[in-house]
């Protein structure tokens, strides 16, 4: 292969892999995409805020928001339990959801 033909694929393949910023801390699945592009945005960003307000708890202590956990309420509704592996001990166990109490109080002024 000649070197200049290399060289423009190396570039092709490495303007791909360039980092992008993330505007999100923690991007979407593709369930979470998919509502994004086909609800209307006010919904959308319902389920996100009713999603964030439930936490996905480890035995480890270890306790994320469900929607960073990559689900959302409308999917795992009536859902108590969630087999999921850890970040935090790497164990795959049953994650206790639950709503966080801290999150819970009406908005100001509502
Ligand atoms: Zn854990």
């Amino acid at each position: 292969m000649p070197a200049v033909a290399c060289r423009k694929i190396v570039r092709t393949l490495s303007a791909q892999h360039a980092p992008r910023p993330h505007l999100e801390p923690s991007p979407m699945n593709t369930l979470q995409r998919t509502l994004f592009k086909i609800l209307p945005r006010s919904w959308f960003a319902a389920i996100k805020a009713e999603s964030r307000v439930w936490m996905v708890r480890c035995r480890c202590g270890f306790a994320r928001s469900l929607w960073e956990a990559g689900g959302t309420r409308g999917k795992n509704a009536g859902t108590a339990h969630w087999l999921r592996r850890c970040p935090q001990c790497g164990q795959r166990s049953w994650h206790r959801i639950s709503r966080n109490a801290s999150s819970d109080r009406p908005p100001p002024g509502a």
